[in-house]
């Protein structure tokens, strides 16, 4: 049985590492018909973060990932701990502390003189006398003083960290009872039943501190795998700055759950040089062992690339479902097929499918002069008006291919080349002198708007 989980801390959002994470995580528990668990790890305790979770159900909602079981508060396990922390004392694996503020602060001062790398003396870790007078307590759990621990992990390989340069013996609970982060997590993980940890490999340094509390309670590990980080072109960690980093920023951009995910996936992982993974693939394909060694670097032509793969191969009804949140309603619109067919031809995103879609469906605010100078030529008014001519007379005009036919008919007539119809035709339809093949606007928009822009450009 294989359980994984994600573990995030409450940010307010889901960013798109932690997403890239949950994902692995999530492919390897449904893969193995497992378990995939979401905990909170609001070990602050300072609030129970309540929407920090809801934002991540709804991020998980709007890409389609499922968690199973009750979302898990550490907040609300505090009583856990506490019994955990009570046994490793009773074992004589943890012990109080009395150490003050200001002793440690001397300790760290001499250490650093010394050019020694602070850690705590293990003054108290055989104490058996009196404590001293209105000491808080803090409680430390007794790590090894010597030799190595070995990660063994499925990305790095075994890992090994000196005891002597990472350990010491930390503190497990606070004066006031509260447990710290590398104790919580490894309980939790124990307790939970993890057997695959999968996360950041930020988190690789934190483990040999998380495999003593597994040791001094006795709970077999799980396996581990860190996963790179994702990197921007610099080669530094992905910030902020590099773009959006909350997911829900992603659907309002106009990227689509499938293409995200796909690119996350390859964000760290690869199976041959295939690119497109559809989720019943990933989860065929998936393995962590397989995870890259390497950081990755974040790309947006990549992610844009996917998504446009994904819209062109995307039926019109989905398209129009999801267009509706980008304010494009089209259920009702008699030439949608043709519209949709039109525009996502040419759209790396469900936002640029609307701008699209609202050029065409509304009529130009007006001429910018620059354009006109470019596009609309002195016999550009006869040309349009033959045009125009040549609609009016024609019979049945429905289909894309019915308004070209009348194009090439006129070109030829006028023994003129296709531009000369093709820009002028384009500022009246759109104002520009971009976007979608004509014949296809002029059959979404229909004959009598076509000539109405017409003869508004020729008027103006
Ligand atoms: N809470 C940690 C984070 O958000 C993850 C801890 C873990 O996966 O072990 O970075």
């Amino acid at each position: 049985m294989v359980v994984t989980r994600f573990a995030p801390s409450p940010t307010g959002y889901l960013h798109i590492g932690g997403l890239r994470t949950a994902l692995l995580s999530y492919l390897w528990a449904r893969k193995n018909k497992g378990t995939f668990l979401l905990r909170i790890e609001d070990t602050d305790f300072s609030r129970n973060d309540e929407a920090a979770a809801l934002a991540i159900v709804e991020a998980f909602k709007w890409v389609g990932l499922k968690h199973d079981g009750a979302i898990e508060y550490q907040s609300s396990r505090l009583a856990i701990y506490q019994e955990y922390v009570q046994k490793l004392l009773d074992a004589g694996k943890a012990y109080k502390c009395y150490m003050s503020k200001e002793e440690l602060e001397t300790l760290r001062e001499e250490q650093t003189a010394r050019k020694e790398r602070p850690k705590y003396d293990n003054r108290y870790r055989d104490f058996t006398g009196t404590p001293p007078q209105d000491a808080e307590a803090v409680i430390r759990i007794k790590a090894p003083l010597e030799g190595s621990i070995t990660v063994h992990d499925g990305v790095k390989g075994d890992v090994v960290f000196n005891v002597h340069d990472i350990l010491d013996d930390f503190i497990i609970a606070r004066s006031d009872g509260t447990p710290t982060y590398n104790f919580v997590v490894a309980v939790d993980d124990a307790l939970m039943g993890v057997t695959d940890v999968i996360r950041g490999d930020d988190h690789l340094s934190n483990t040999p501190k998380q495999i003593v509390v597994y040791q001094a309670l006795g709970f077999p590990l799980p396996k581990f795998f860190h996963v790179p980080m994702i990197h921007n072109h610099d080669g530094k960690k992905l910030s902020k700055r590099d773009g959006a980093t909350d997911v829900m920023a992603y659907k309002t951009m106009g990227y689509t759950p499938e293409a995200l995910l796909n690119f996350l996936v390859r964000l760290g992982w690869s199976h041959g040089d295939q690119e497109i993974f559809s989720m019943d693939e990933m989860l065929e394909l998936f393995d962590p062992s397989d995870i890259n060694r390497s950081a990755s670097v974040y790309n947006v032509e990549k992610l844009d690339w996917l998504n446009s793969h994904y819209l062109k191969n995307m039926s019109n009804e989905k398209l129009c479902e999801l267009l509706e949140f980008h304010g494009v309603m089209l259920i009702s619109h008699d030439k949608r097929e043709i519209l949709l067919d039109a525009v996502k031809e040419r759209a790396k995103t469900l936002a640029e499918m609307a701008v699209l879609t609202a050029e065409i469906l509304a009529r130009p605010a007006g001429f910018d002069e620059a354009v006109l100078k470019k596009g609309y030529k002195e016999d550009s008014r006869e040309v349009l008006e033959n045009f125009a001519v040549a609609l009016k007379a024609a019979e049945e005009l429905h289909l894309p291919s019915d308004y070209h036919h009348v194009m090439e008919r006129v070109v030829a007539d006028m023994g003129i080349g296709f531009g000369k119809i093709g820009q002028p035709l384009r500022i009246a339809l759109l104002g520009k002198l971009s976007g979608p093949g004509l014949d296809s606007v002029m059959a979404i928009i229909g004959v009598e708007e076509t000539l109405a822009r017409i003869n508004t450009l020729i008027q103006r």
